[in-house]
């Protein structure tokens, strides 16, 4: 591992967006002993069926909190409601200051073209702080950075107005019990909410390990269809083996902050732990 342990802030709209987009990427930085900061922008009190929102905020922090203690990672939820969140100047300011004292080398977060208003927003709101934390008299309470760290969007599927372009694809095959894990702490989610909004709750089984098989065979294809939406840049990253690659992350660097040299990618997207 490098002297100095890179440092990873990954900004999604709720408490389970690091991990399902990201959680690759997480687990290989976690195992290679960098500092890795999840925020959840919003608060996550919407989505559920049975549960009041001051009760589910409750909840959705202490899953949080569950991956923290798993994984070593910082996960921070912030108050905004889940389900209204706008781009607005208060959002832009946060995310500044985090970034600001956060000192990411790398910043990760939600395409601005995504089924989700509070995922658009977030994308948003990272866009417009992405050249702003190296302004001084804006949010002049925090010290300017220097320079931009680098910011990448995590891969949807969404095709219009345009697909995300993989600047960066990962193999994650090996991560994907961790991943597995990390959701697992989700409990209000990827066993109740998500199966019932879905229409497949009758499907969740009732005891722990049982769910937790059901939950690998139900995420898996997420980053099994990454793999095959991006297989050309998998073939062209890792050589024949990628025609292999079973599941994988893709990224897209930000043209609003800083560039990434063939150096910068191999250290902040190690291919492996
Ligand atoms: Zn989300």
């Amino acid at each position: 591992m490098t002297a100095e342990p890179l440092r990873m802030l990954v900004l999604g709209a709720h408490p389970d967006d690091a991990e399902f987009h990201a959680g690759g990427l997480i687990s290989i930085y976690r195992r290679l002993g960098h500092d890795v900061k999840i925020v959840s922008v919003t608060n996550g009190a919407a989505g559920h069926h049975r549960l009041g929102a001051d009760e589910l905020a409750v909840v959705r922090n202490e899953e949080a909190q569950a991956v923290a203690a798993l994984t070593g990672v910082t996960f921070d939820v912030w108050e905004f409601p889940d389900g209204r969140l706008q781009p607005t100047l208060d959002v832009r300011a946060r995310i500044i200051r985090e970034i600001r004292s956060f000192r990411p080398d790398l910043v990760l977060t939600h395409r601005t073209n995504d089924y989700h208003p509070d995922h658009r927003a977030v994308g948003q709101a990272v866009q417009d702080a992405s050249y702003m934390v190296t302004v001084p008299l804006s949010v002049p309470d925090v010290p300017a950075l220097r320079r931009d760290p680098v910011v990448a969007y995590m891969a949807d599927l969404f095709t219009k107005p345009c697909p995300l372009v993989p600047d960066v694809v990962l193999d994650v095959s090996g991560e994907f019990d961790a991943i597995v894990g990390m959701l697992d702490c989700h409990e209000s989610q990827v066993y109740q909410w998500l199966p019932y909004n879905r229409g497949i709750a009758e499907q969740v089984p009732e005891g722990a390990a049982e769910r937790r098989e059901w939950l690998a065979g139900w995420f898996a294809e997420r980053p099994r269809a990454v793999a095959d939406r991006f297989r050309e840049a998998l073939v062209a990253a890792y050589g024949p083996a990628g025609e292999r690659i079973e599941f994988a992350e893709a990224y897209e660097i930000s043209e609003y902050a800083a560039g990434l040299d063939q150096d910068q990618r191999d250290r902040l997207f190690p291919k492996s732990a």
